[in-house]
């Protein structure tokens, strides 16, 4: 008997899929990638509970299996592509609602469940998860753990693992674990071995469920843009904005050309790109939120402390609109619309490094000499706040990579790895949203230095023989296979 076989004998033939035609689009996610490059798994797996998953994880283990696992396949660096093939596993078919105690402000998901299904259930009780990307509407609580993506609300509520209480993995053994502190909110006691999963990839073990701390639903939000002659003028603002103690719930700046990106709305309704002063160079949204008299305070106080800035707020409020709608209000627009460089021919490619906010803005002209250097055409720079009330920035350094030219696709991975070892030479890090994938995985010594082996025994630890999503954060070659 073959494992694929001992799939549907143990799991229904209605939850292993084998057909070619049903594979594929499990063979790519949304990282630039030719079309020769889809890499379809062996078998898809659509399990519907913790002990679907177990059942299969342990058919893996019997044969020596890979086992990827995905939910949106919305990663921008190929995390959840099977690249040895094998088992793939959707856990979107595992989309429950579990639990929600609004006493204790929690919610217990099933790891399949997107952000948005979770916002819609908790909604009626003036709850909601504030950890938001702009793909919340397909990616899972699951994946969000798993690559530790940012949010929108970073500013104000951090990443993910500033909700999450407890997950339910099974590791690459089959072995069911719960992991942190059921819904108390914090802990002292034990290793924090939850926060292990945060950026884990799937590596260690795929999570089942998900307890996550809720936050009340602010009163109300105002969002505002202000423009800055430069990057650097943008960040000292923000600095003395987070010392003047304001109610700011998201803070996003962008180089000009990225704000042309999010002005989709703006442009299909004008026929033309938002103007803004020649001299800007940078664009700060951001968003206050809470009782309407604190938020009208606390943004007139931030009004005349940008005067200090040399700034000038973006009076024409759909252009504010028009970015807030795009980045949050609406689906995301390049999910649903016609780019005028439609998907289909172009991707959205970028890399996530972090530096020390004091070279952000040298970190930025890097990027763009980088870019020109490739013949990348350029998107531009978003730099988010992602931490609470602190001045840690998740970057996006965007282009577009035409993934039927091979060439373009590799001079994107070659960009792709310079602003990674820039960023460390900066004294910062690879990735502050996207993980490392195999992208990632040749100059992660570069970051971690020697404390590599220590992750390569947890990795052991949780997955001895490797079937976890091989290849990803240790690289094809550390995945013996
Ligand atoms: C238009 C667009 C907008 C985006 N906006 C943002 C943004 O605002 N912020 C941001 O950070 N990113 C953003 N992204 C990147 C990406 O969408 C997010 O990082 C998102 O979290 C990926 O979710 P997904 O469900 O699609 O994950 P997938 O691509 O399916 O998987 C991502 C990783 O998680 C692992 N994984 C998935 N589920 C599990 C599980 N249950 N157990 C263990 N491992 C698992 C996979 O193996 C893979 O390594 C955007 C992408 C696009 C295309």
């Amino acid at each position: 008997m073959t494992y694929i076989d001992e799939l549907v004998a143990v799991l229904g033939r209605e939850k292993v899929l084998t057909d070619p035609s049903e594979k594929f689009v499990y063979g790519a996610d949304w990282s630039p990638r030719t079309p020769d490059e889809f890499v379809p798994p062996d078998v898809v797996v659509l399990p519907r509970s913790t002990k679907d998953v177990q059942r299969l994880v342990k058919i893996a283990y019997a044969h020596d299996i890979p086992v990827t696992a995905g939910g949106g396949l919305t990663g921008m660096l190929g995390g959840a592509v099977p690249i040895f093939g094998g088992i793939y596993v959707d856990t979107t078919t595992m989309n429950a609602i579990v639990e929600i105690d609004p006493k204790n402000q929690t919610v217990r998901a099933q790891a399949g469940a997107t952000l948005q299904e979770v916002n819609d259930a908790v909604q009626p009780y003036d709850l909601w998860l504030p950890h938001q990307p702009e793909s919340k509407w397909v990616s899972t609580v699951g994946s969000a753990i798993a690559c530790d993506n940012d949010s929108t609300f970073g500013v104000r509520y951090g990443k993910i693992l500033n909700c999450l209480l407890s997950a339910e993995i099974v590791t690459g053994t089959g072995e069911i674990l719960e992991l942190g502190h059921r819904k108390a909110h914090f802990t002292s006691s034990g290793y924090k071995l939850k926060d292990l999963l945060a950026g884990s990839e799937g590596t260690l073990g795929i999570i089942t469920e998900a307890t996550l701390k809720l936050e009340p639903i602010p009163p109300s939000r105002r969002v505002d843009m202000l423009v800055f002659p430069r990057m650097g003028a943008a960040v000292d603002y923000l600095s003395r904005l987070l010392k003047a103690g304001l109610c700011i719930e998201a803070a996003h700046i962008n180089c000009k050309r990225r704000l042309r990106f999010y002005t989709h709305s703006y442009k299909l309704k004008h026929g033309k790109d938002p103007d803004i002063p020649q001299w800007a160079e940078a664009l700060l949204a951001i968003a206050f939120a809470g009782d309407v008299e604190v938020v009208d305070s606390h943004r007139a106080h931030a009004l005349k402390i940008a005067k200090e800035f040399e700034a000038q707020l973006v009076e024409e409020r759909e252009i504010v609109d028009s970015w807030w709608m795009s980045k949050y209000t609406l689906d995301f627009e390049p999910f649903k619309q016609t780019w005028p460089d439609s998907q289909t021919k172009k991707k959205f490619g970028a890399a996530d490094p972090g530096v020390p906010v004091g070279r952000l803005e040298e970190f930025y002209h890097k990027f763009i000499s980088v870019a020109e250097k490739h013949g990348l055409e350029i998107i531009g720079m978003n730099a988010y706040l992602a931490h609470p009330n602190s001045i840690g920035f998740s970057l996006s350094c965007a282009v577009f990579v035409n993934y039927r030219d091979k060439d373009e696709v590799r001079r994107f991975r070659e960009f792709h790895d310079e602003l990674s070892r820039l960023a460390v030479a900066f004294e910062g890090t690879m990735s502050t949203f996207m993980s490392d994938t195999y992208q990632k995985a040749p100059y992660l010594e570069l970051e971690h230095g020697a404390s590599l082996k220590y992750m390569r025994e947890v990795k052991r630890l949780f997955d001895p023989k490797g079937i976890m999503n091989p290849g990803k954060k240790f690289g094809r070659e550390g995945a013996g296979r």
